[in-house]
């Protein structure tokens, strides 16, 4: 059954439309989005689909293939931070926050199919908030922007969802190219294509989703980010962003020991993004790889944010020949990213399930990953 025809059994009618937003994966430049700094994020062909039609009342009635005792309806003045809660608060959130910001909206059915693995670290969360956004940016000929679109989702998700997070994931997911990552400094807004194609140099790019959140990582994010404000308030900067490499060891001398790793976690990893971008522009990818892997040794050591299980995975993916492979998102637990030749790929995802297997963990999702387009109307 099709998107459509799963929106016409549930509602009746046929839907105005379908739109779709991919997942992301970030190749390097972690933890730097909320300091200003610069991220390499691509999407992913994996997306979330949303299938809606607008109503002529303030009702917003919403359902999800994946969570299918989940059906919410609300009016839209009963929307507010908290309520609904769940997994559909980041369909009403998007809604809100449109209100927020003083557009006109009428109510709307949506039936959401994601496809995007839930809760990965490859911003399902931000698939669905994007895609319902374009979706509702075109129900009600609102005429938003990228960088409006942006801005909007980002206020459903650390208003009316709580989580706070930066501008990466909305960005990479609006303006992604297929064969290309999406070079962002976060400070400026100004983003550049850089051409991604791994497989014209008999290479592969693969994710390793450990299937594990830890529950840790939910305040870690927050107090992540507050020492960072900490540092540079510490430094009289405004942010860490305006920190150079160079001297920093000085720099961060009257730091505690604490604050002294997390900032030069942020500073060296915002050195190691231009860098990557030049080694992807030579197609250098022995350096790409040695960047991305100080990448990972910096997130696990100074700034903390990874676990057993990514750190198995990272280790396992080189064992089997990977030349690069870090964590990707936020940390403890979802994801990993590897690049390896194409012809150690069978090698790669059987070394990393048997150390799986182990650790007595359960089995990891290992899957190929191409850079793909972003955000757009489908039907
Ligand atoms: P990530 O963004 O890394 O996948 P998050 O915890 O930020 O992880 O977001 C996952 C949450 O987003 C899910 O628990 C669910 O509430 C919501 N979500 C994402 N995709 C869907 C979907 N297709 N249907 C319903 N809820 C979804
Ligand atoms: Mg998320």
């Amino acid at each position: 059954m099709t998107l459509a025809e799963a929106f016409r059994m549930t509602y009746d009618v046929r839907p105005s439309g379908v739109w779709s937003a991919p997942g992301r994966v970030n190749l390097i430049g972690e933890h730097t989005d909320y300091n200003d700094g610069f991220v390499l994020p691509f999407a992913i062909a994996a997306r979330t689909s949303v299938a809606a039609a607008p109503r002529d009342d303030d009702l917003l009635r919403m359902r999800s293939l994946q969570q299918p005792s989940g059906d919410a309806s609300v009016t839209l003045d009963a929307l507010e931070p908290g309520r609904p809660e769940g997994w559909a608060s980041y369909v009403a959130g998007v809604v809100w926050a449109v209100r927020e910001q003083g557009h006109e909206v009428r109510g709307a059915d949506l039936v959401v199919d994601g496809r995007v693995p839930l809760g990965g670290g490859l911003s399902s969360s931000h698939a669905l908030e994007v895609a319902v956004a374009i979706a509702v940016n075109d129900l009600f000929g609102l005429g938003l922007d990228t960088d409006a679109l942006a801005d909007l989702t980002r206020l459903a998700e650390n208003k009316f969802v709580g989580a706070p997070t930066g501008l990466m994931d909305q960005l990479a997911l609006l303006r992604g190219q297929a064969g290309h990552a999406l070079f962002l400094d976060t400070r400026s807004l100004h983003a550049e294509q850089v051409p991604l194609d791994p497989a014209a140099d008999g290479y592969a790019l693969v994710v390793i989703d450990t299937k594990v959140h830890h529950s840790l990582g939910d305040g870690a994010y927050a107090d992540r980010r507050a020492a960072c404000e900490r540092a540079a308030a510490q430094l009289g900067l405004g942010s860490l962003r305006d920190l150079a490499l160079d001297g920093l060891a000085q720099r961060l001398a009257g730091l505690d020991d604490e604050l002294c790793r997390r900032a030069r976690h942020v500073v060296t990893e915002n050195a190691r993004v231009p860098a990557a971008v030049d080694a992807l522009r030579s197609r250098d990818w022995a350096e790409l790889g040695s960047l991305m892997n100080a990448s990972h040794t910096s997130l696990r050591d100074d700034y903390e944010v990874s676990c057993d299980e990514l750190d198995v995975a990272v280790e396992a993916a080189r064992r089997a020949g990977a030349v690069a492979a870090r964590m990707t998102g936020g940390g403890f637990g979802g994801s990993a990213i590897a690049l390896a030749p194409a012809r150690r790929m069978p090698a790669l995802r059987s070394e990393v399930v048997s150390a799986f297997a182990a650790a007595g963990w359960p089995t990891p999702g290992v899957f190929e990953v191409a850079p793909s387009d972003g955000a757009r109307r489908d039907h």
